[in-house]
């Protein structure tokens, strides 16, 4: 199959491209699409068969469920049920954050087809704020699943180049929107009514939507699960292992901790690229790639994370060596990517 990559650089592009994404959706086709977070891989999220496009096209496995994106209020309530108990703190995140980054586990209607939620009898929903996926959900009038566009376990993708190479041959079309504004997946969450005065907040994957964002709506659970804690069913999506680059990657929490082997090839990915961070003397590295140069911004290292690890990844070094990323902000985000990202190689 081709892989047609449409631009949207002026008006009549965007036009054409939106019309032809949405031809595409509502024939039961996959297509990519660019979102705030990174570029998602659509399908109508009513049209099962169309769904189990996508599993096969990033080789996902079924038991990985798809985050379902609505036009608004009233798509969400089509596709989920909002208890009465966590309706109030619901309401008022949906008005602060949506559309936004922000992904709620909410129980499911029956209308959402088994294969979307793998089973589950709860189906995770966001409202995207990107102009291009915005007007392809509203065109489409039904809700859209798409999980991130890349095959299974590999680097997320935040451009329509880094969506060519994952998938190009397995999808007919690409909207080129331009690079991703916040460059990592949306925060899940999962709300718990709670006796006390402030319902529970459960943070099941981190993003740009940052704790302290979210702390005034109710008390904040971080704590990450473990894959086998996570069978039971709380974010099975969340393996420890996800994000990967082909080459081994290790952060390193101290430059003491690095010991050169002068026979291998390495690259750094520092947070801010200062000498005085103890990193870049370490080493004769075949290439630096830095996040935020200068004082360093957690948002701008996040908008450059996954196309930085892409970039070091192509260089056919030996070894990637990571910077640890401060864990505040959308640093916790980035911070929870890269664990991931290394894990397989430690
Ligand atoms: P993505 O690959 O960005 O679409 O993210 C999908 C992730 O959302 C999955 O890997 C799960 O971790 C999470 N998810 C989706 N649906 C559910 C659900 N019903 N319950 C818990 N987590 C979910
Ligand atoms: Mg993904």
């Amino acid at each position: 199959m081709e892989t047609v990559i449409l631009g949207t650089g002026n008006s009549q592009e965007m036009r054409i491209a939106i019309d032809q994404a949405v031809d595409q959706l509502e024939r039961g086709s996959i297509v990519g699409l660019p979102t705030e977070t990174v570029y998602g891989l659509a399908a109508d999220a009513l049209n099962a068969d169309a769904c189990a496009t996508i599993f096969e096209a990033k080789e996902r496995p079924s038991f990985d469920p798809l985050i379902v994106h609505v036009s608004g209020e009233k798509m969400l309530n089509n596709v989920a049920e909002i208890p009465d108990e966590i309706a109030d703190v619901t309401y008022d995140l949906i008005k602060e954050f949506w559309p936004g980054a922000l992904t709620f586990i909410l129980p499911k209607k029956d209308i959402v087809p088994d294969i979307v939620t793998s089973g589950l009898q709860t189906v995770a929903v966001r409202r995207s704020k990107n102009k291009i996926f915005s007007e392809i959900v509203n065109s489409l009038e039904s809700p859209i699943a798409a999980p991130s566009a890349n095959r299974f376990g590999s680097i997320s993708p935040t451009s329509a180049a880094a969506v060519f190479t994952e998938l190009s041959g397995k999808i007919p079309l690409i909207i080129d929107g331009g690079a991703c504004s916040e460059g990592v997946e949306s925060t899940i969450i999962k709300i718990e009514p709670s006796q006390k005065k402030k319902p529970l907040i459960k943070i099941l994957r981190p993003g740009p939507i940052t704790p302290e964002m979210l702390k005034k709506f109710g008390k904040i659970d971080k704590h990450q699960h473990s894959s086998e804690e996570s069978s039971s069913l709380t974010s099975p999506g969340q393996l420890d292992s996800h994000y990967a680059p082909n080459t081994p990657l290790k952060i390193l929490n101290s430059p003491e901790e690095f010991d050169c082997d002068p026979s291998k090839k390495y690259a750094l990915l520092s947070y801010r690229g200062q000498k005085k961070d103890g990193y870049l003397e370490l080493c004769d590295w075949t290439h630096v790639e830095t996040l935020s140069p200068g004082s360093g911004k957690l948002p701008e290292a996040a908008v450059r994370f996954f196309f930085s690890l892409r970039k070091l990844d192509e260089l056919g070094v030996d070894e990637i060596i990571s910077e640890p990323i401060p864990e505040r902000g959308i640093g916790f985000a980035i911070m929870d990517r890269l664990k991931r990202a290394s894990y397989q190689f430690s």
